[in-house]
């Protein structure tokens, strides 16, 4: 039987109505509207596409946008000073800092530079630690996890005693994905590039999350029947039959393990659209955490 396919684009279109609704409610009731500031260095085509779906999204949903763009020259301390302006700036409820930052900048000290309350990508080392740590609650949680984690809740996925595999130890999305795990009383193995015997190792998986950039690697016969597959890979590969050339794939072959998992996110429709849904979500919330504090 052919799996249920998870579909991001609707969820994180629910996630974004939520947090147009919120915004409203917030400014309606006198608080502050919620905004975010986008730092861009360089010139880099990718990391300017995903900023300016950003700033979209912020202008759709009611949140003000503060886009910022210094030149692939800037210094450590011109990124570093325009984060601590940015700090200061109490219309500014979240920063995110487009990474990669281009070479010969110290991307650990710019993460750090940014203010805790502001960290609303989630990558500041606290904010990780505490999400490490038991009986604390981070500021904000990594956006790519996150939105991975609110797909398995909202398809019905239990996670509590559930058997996850987590595919990939990244500072960004796998190794937060298997913290996030833990914390909702999943038992997690994560697997990395050492791992012995990958495909054993995952077929105990009644979860499994595919974050490895590898086109396809994960085949039907790798899957526990009935498994909730999550995949967060975006890779392209050549195509001659579309009119660009390529395709973009994930980290599982979706034919062959749609035939066994329970459920399953497409790529593209699956995990994407859940990562800007996610920031527009943790923005608005850090804008709430100031009502409240003032
Ligand atoms: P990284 O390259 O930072 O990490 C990849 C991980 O996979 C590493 O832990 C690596 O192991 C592991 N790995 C690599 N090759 C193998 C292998 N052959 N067997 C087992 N493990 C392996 O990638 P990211 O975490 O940044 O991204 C992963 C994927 O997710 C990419 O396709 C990326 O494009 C996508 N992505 C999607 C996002 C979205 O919004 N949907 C956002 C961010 C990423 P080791 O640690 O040992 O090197």
């Amino acid at each position: 039987m052919s799996a249920r396919i998870i579909d991001g684009k609707a969820i994180a279109a629910d996630i974004r109505q939520e947090a147009a609704e919120a915004v409203r409610t917030l400014v309606a009731a006198g608080g502050p509207r919620p905004g975010l500031a986008t730092v861009l260095v360089g010139e880099d085509p990718a990391s300017r596409v995903y900023v300016g779906s950003k700033q979209r999204a912020c202008e759709e949903l009611g949140i003000e946008s503060f886009g910022h763009h210094l030149p692939t020259t800037a210094s450590q301390a011109e990124v570093e000073d325009l984060v601590c302006s940015l700090n200061a700036d109490q219309r500014v409820h979240g920063i995110l800092v487009q990474l990669p930052l281009p070479a010969g900048l110290d991307e650990e000290r710019v993460l750090n530079s940014i203010s805790l309350e502001k960290d609303v990508d989630g990558f500041h080392p606290l904010n990780i630690g505490r999400l490490a740590q038991k009986g604390r609650d981070p500021l904000f949680i990594p956006c790519t996890p996150h939105g991975a984690l609110v797909l398995l809740e909202r398809s019905g996925a239990t996670l509590r005693g559930a058997n996850a595999v987590v595919l990939g130890r990244s500072n960004i999305v796998g190794m937060p994905m298997a913290l996030l795990l833990v914390r909702n009383d999943a038992t997690v193995t994560i697997c990395h590039s050492r791992t012995s015997d990958l495909p054993a190792v995952i077929r105990q998986a009644d979860i499994l999350v595919a974050a490895v950039g590898r086109p396809e690697m994960v085949r039907g016969d790798w899957v526990k029947p009935g498994a909730y597959v999550i995949d967060v890979g975006i890779n392209r590969v050549e195509d001659a039959t579309r009119p660009k050339g390529c395709r973009l794939v994930g980290d599982v072959a979706f034919e062959e393990v749609k035939e066994v998992a329970g459920a399953i996110t497409p790529v593209p429709g699956g995990v994407g659209p859940m990562t800007i849904a996610m920031l527009m979500h943790g923005t608005v919330e850090a804008a709430k955490r100031t009502a409240i504090s003032n």
